[in-house]
């Protein structure tokens, strides 16, 4: 087997004032860190030029939209990363929030490097496929470690790759943080009010996602399977980074790091154990934590907790089909702070049926949950939750971007209410809507 170059790219975001998206809090992408472990793993040599994070628009720190301060942008001269590194493939990692820039730069990709194979995977290739210009080579649909590797080494026949999931996530080789370690990305938790601790590296140790939340779209990428990594292996890992980085603390930056009440048992113990002595932080639902396991949590370095409780009142709780009630984020909420855990909440606005009596329950339960910090969103169609693809097949929406988002009835009306006029996401969404003809329906918030 002949050992190939992949040169892998993050399609670069977009600016503050040109997506009514979150721009996200600045981690490395993990993603593209597993698949080129992966490749070289079997021999290939690859190379992650990040343009999402350095190579995106110049815009001024917008507090609206990035909770973290300014981030601090280095210059990637992507021609002379492909002329220095000359790869045999490019391979685009791609969001919906950079879908635009995406297509903008492949094409001028393919343009200029005809002789190299431009392939594309990440979220937004898994849901919408279809939105993919034929200048890609290949798309890969779902988990790219195994058949980006099949693309490489000549077995993919098709355009349209549909990706394997790993099922024994131990056997994948980890994301090489040498590759990061160095570059100005968030190294630190201030979402849960920490300011000193740093470096906090972010990890993805599961994928998939058991349960059935109308609004979200992780099932409809990584599948409803629970596949994680053994604690024994993380914490092997963990010590390996500690010493070579002088970690302070880790941020799972997972959709359930907590979901396995047996591994998560395990994790703590082994945390305890073996004195690793970091600190860390994770997504977590509450309903599956006892008072026992937060404790022991917290015995073994959790400091902090981010929750989406999304809203305050029971029928639309159950109508996103949340599976968690008012009466579990009550009775856990005061567990978590009386142990030290900080807590870090989500809340979403305007989703369908929803009534300002209904906003109302979520502004009470925000101020008795009393979290370390909070965000409110209003709801916006990321392809392809559950209630996506209904608002989709009823043509409920006020408008529908090439990019697939979904802008429900109201949308715009509550998100100046919620955001602000002069938010940026605002006056994109304005702009959006004058450019196209659309009449706003109004909604009281
Ligand atoms: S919101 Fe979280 S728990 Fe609910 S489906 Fe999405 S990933 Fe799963």
């Amino acid at each position: 087997m002949t050992m190939k170059k992949v040169l892998f790219l993050t399609a670069p975001r977009p600016s503050a004032n040109n997506t009514p998206l979150h721009l996200g809090d600045n981690r490395p992408p993990q993603g593209i860190g597993y698949v080129a472990a992966y490749l070289e793993k079997y021999g290939h040599k690859t190379k992650i030029v990040d343009l999402y994070h350095f190579g995106g628009e110049e815009t001024e720190g917008n507090p609206g939209v990035n909770q973290e301060e300014t981030f601090h942008r280095l210059k990637i001269d992507l021609d002379f990363e492909i002329q220095s590194f000359e790869p045999d493939y490019i391979g685009m990692y791609i969001h919906t929030l950079s879908y635009y820039k995406a297509l903008k730069l492949g094409s001028e990709l393919k343009k200029k490097y005809p002789e190299i194979v431009l392939m594309c995977g990440g979220p937004h290739s898994t849901v919408l496929e279809e939105t993919i210009p034929d200048y890609f080579d290949y798309v890969v649909v779902g988990e790219g470690e195994y058949v980006t590797r099949g693309i490489v080494e000549g077995r993919e026949r098709n355009r349209i790759v549909i990706g394997v999931r790993p099922e024994k996530m131990d056997e994948l080789p980890w994301p090489n943080y040498d590759w990061f370690i160095d570059k100005p990305y968030n190294w630190k938790l201030r979402l849960f009010g920490y300011d000193v601790l740093e470096p906090v590296i972010s990890l993805n140790t599961t994928r998939g996602c058991p349960f059935p939340c109308q609004f979200c779209g992780v099932r409809a990428i990584s599948g409803t399977g629970y596949r994680s990594i053994s604690p024994e292996i993380i914490i092997d890992k963990l010590i390996e980074y500690k010493n070579k980085y002088s970690l302070k603390g880790i941020y799972f930056r997972e959709d359930n790091f907590t979901t396995d009440n047996n591994r998560l048992e395990r994790f703590c113990d082994l945390m305890i154990k073996r004195e690793v002595g970091l600190k860390w932080a994770c997504e977590s639902r509450v309903k599956n934590l006892t008072p026992s396991l937060i404790k022991k949590m917290y015995k073994a370095g959790c400091c902090g907790l981010y929750i989406g409780v999304e809203s305050g009142s029971p029928r639309m709780l159950e109508y996103m089909r949340k599976n968690e009630t008012v009466e579990d984020f009550l009775e856990k909420f005061p567990i978590l702070h009386d142990n030290g855990i900080k807590t870090y909440t989500t809340w979403i606005y305007g989703l369908p049926e929803e009534t300002q009596k209904d906003r109302r329950f979520s502004d009470e339960l925000l101020e008795k949950l009393n979290p370390t910090s909070y965000d409110k969103f209003v709801y916006i169609g990321i392809p392809k939750s559950d209630f996506y693809c209904q608002l989709d097949e009823n043509s409920e929406f006020e408008y529908k971007e090439l990019n697939g988002i979904i802008y429900p009835k109201g949308y715009l009306s509550l998100a100046q209410q919620l955001y602000g006029e002069d938010d940026p996401r605002c006056k994109y969404v304005e702009r959006v809507y004058k450019d196209n003809d659309v009449s706003p329906v109004s909604i009281v918030l």
